[in-house]
C-alpha cells in the first residue's frame, strides 16, 4: 500500500473477541485504563512474558498507544516503534539505545535542533560520553572523523533545523555501517511522507510528534522507530524509564496523522509559492529553500525527496535586520502565529536565535550560519495568498 493508505488504515480496527456481538471500532478508541485483568493468571503470566500478545500495565504497553506504534512503524519502514512523551525525550532514549554495547562515543552533524545538541553537549557528555560534531554533508570530512573519533552512534538530521541543509543518507548509513556505529537520524523535519531513513539504512528513527505527525498545535510527542536490532533494546528502555506518550495524545496523533498527506502535500504547495514570492522581495537578503537549483545539497534532494514535495519551511534573512528589526516585523504579523513549533495546519514564525537555538552560545550560532536576521517560516494549510499578503505587509513595516 501506499503511504497515503497507510496514514488512514493502519493500526486501525483491531478485533475485541470478548465483547459482545465482537464488535469491530472503525477507529482506535482512548483505553484508560492502566492494568489489564486475563481469565486466569497463567495467561496474565503469558502476557507478562511476551509469549502472548496483550497488555498488562499501562507503563509497558496500551491498546491506544500500541494502535499508534503501529501506524508508525508502517509509516516509517521500521521493524517497531515506543512512542513518548515529547520529541525530546524519543532522542534521549534513541541515543542510550544506540550507544548500548557499543563505543560511548557520539559523533553529531553540527547542523541540530538547539536542544538535541544541548542534550548532547550538557547532559551525555558529563556522563563520559565523548561527543564531536561534523558537518554531516561533506562526505570527506564525515570519513576523516569517524576514523578518528571511532563514534558508537552517528546523529544527524534528515532535513537540519534551521538551514535545511541534506546529507546523502545513503552514503552516510554505508560509513556508519563500515564503522560498526548506530545511524540515528531525526526525520521530524521531512516526516515520513517525504523521507523514510529507514530504507536509505538508518538504524533508529526519531521524530517529534508534536510536528507534522500531530499536525493540529495540540499534542507534545516523540517517537523512536527501529530496525529488528534495536527493538529490544529501545523497548526495555521505555518500559522501565515509563517516558510513554498519554492515552489521550496518541489518540489525538493518531486522528492528525490520518490526513497528514493532504496536509504536507498543501503545506509544500503553500512553501514553494512563498519561497518564490520572498526570493523576489526587496527586504530579503537570502531564502533557505530545497526546491532551489542553487541547495548547496540539490543533487541530494532530488535523489531523497518526491518531486514537487520540497517541504514546509522556508526560512528566510531579513536584510541588514538585528534583533529589534526582526522583533518588530514579528510583532506586525496578523495572521501568521509567532510560535516555538512548526507543522501545524496554522502558518508559524519562529526567530531560531531566541527559540530553537537560544541555548547555543552566538559563536556557536555564528559557526552553523544562523545570523541575527533569520526567521524559520513553516507554511499552514491557509489560502496561500493570504500567507503572502501577511508577510508583505509586516516587511513593509520592518
Ligand atoms: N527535533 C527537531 C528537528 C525539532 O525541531 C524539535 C522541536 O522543535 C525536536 C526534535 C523536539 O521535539 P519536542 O519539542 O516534541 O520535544
Amino acid at each position: 500500500m501506499n503511504i497515503e493508505t497507510k496514514a488512514v488504515h493502519a493500526g486501525d480496527r483491531k478485533k475485541n473477541p470478548d465483547a459482545p456481538g465482537a464488535f469491530v471500532p472503525s477507529s482506535t478508541p482512548i483505553y484508560t485504563a492502566t492494568t489489564y485483568l486475563y481469565e486466569d493468571t497463567a495467561k496474565l503470566d503469558r502476557v507478562l512474558g511476551r509469549e502472548e500478545p496483550g497488555f498488562c500495565y499501562g507503563r509497558y504497553d496500551n491498546p491506544t498507544r500500541t494502535g499508534l506504534e503501529e501506524l508508525l512503524t508502517e509509516l516509517e519502514s521500521g521493524a517497531s516503534s515506543q512512542v513518548m512523551s515529547s520529541g525530546m525525550m524519543a532522542i534521549h532514549v534513541a541515543l542510550l539505545a544506540a550507544l548500548t554495547d557499543r563505543r560511548k562515543s557520539v559523533l553529531a552533524a553540527n547542523a541540530l535542533y538547539g536542544a538535541t545538541t544541548t542534550l548532547l553537549t550538557q547532559v551525555l557528555e558529563p556522563l563520559g560520553v565523548a561527543v564531536n560534531f561534523v558537518d554531516v554533508c561533506d562526505l570527506a570530512a564525515l570519513e576523516q572523523k569517524i576514523a578518528e573519533t571511532k563514534p558508537g552512534c552517528i546523529v544527524m538530521e534528515t532535513i537540519s533545523n534551521p538551514l535545511l541543509r541534506v546529507g546523502d543518507l545513503d552514503r552516510i548509513a554505508e560509513l556508519a555501517r563500515a564503522a560498526g556505529a548506530a545511524l540515528l537520524v531525526d526525520n521530524t523535519f521531512a516526516s515520513p511522507l517525504l523521507v523514510r531513513p529507514m530504507e536509505h539504512g538508518a538504524n533508529l528513527v526519531v521524530e517529534s510528534l508534536t510536528k507534522f505527525l500531530a499536525g493540529h498545535g495540540d499534542v507534545l510527542g516523540g517517537v523512536v522507530i527501529t530496525d529488528e536490532a534495536h527493538a529490544d533494546v529501545v523497548r526495555t528502555l521505555s518500559r522501565t524509564l515509563g517516558p510513554v506518550l498519554s492515552p489521550f495524545e496518541s489518540f489525538l496523533t493518531m486522528r492528525g496523522i490520518k490526513t497528514l498527506a493532504v496536509r504536507v502535500e498543501r503545506q509544500c504547495a503553500n512553501a514553494c509559492r512563498i519561497a518564490t514570492w520572498l526570493g523576489s522581495h526587496p527586504r530579503v537578503a537570502r531564502v533557505h529553500y530545497l526546491a532551489d537549483p542553487k541547495h548547496p545539497d540539490a543533487a541530494v534532494i532530488r535523489r531523497l525527496l518526491p518531486e514537487g514535495l520540497y517541504g514546509a519551511l522556508v526560512p528566510f534573512e531579513i536584510k541588514d535586520a538585528g534583533k529589534p528589526d526582526v522583533f518588530r516585523f514579528m510583532d506586525k504579523l496578523k495572521l501568521i502565529v509567532c510560535g516555538t513549533s512548526l507543522a501545524d495546519v496554522h502558518s508559524l514564525m519562529l526567530y531560531p536565535a531566541i527559540a530553537s537555538h537560544r541555548d547555543i552560545s552566538p559563536k556557536q550560532r555564528q559557526r552553523v550560519g544562523i545570523s541575527d536576521g533569520l526567521v524559520r517560516l513553516c507554511a499552514g494549510i491557509e489560502a496561500v495568498d493570504d500567507i503572502i499578503a501577511d508577510l508583505d505587509q509586516a516587511l513593509s513595516l520592518t
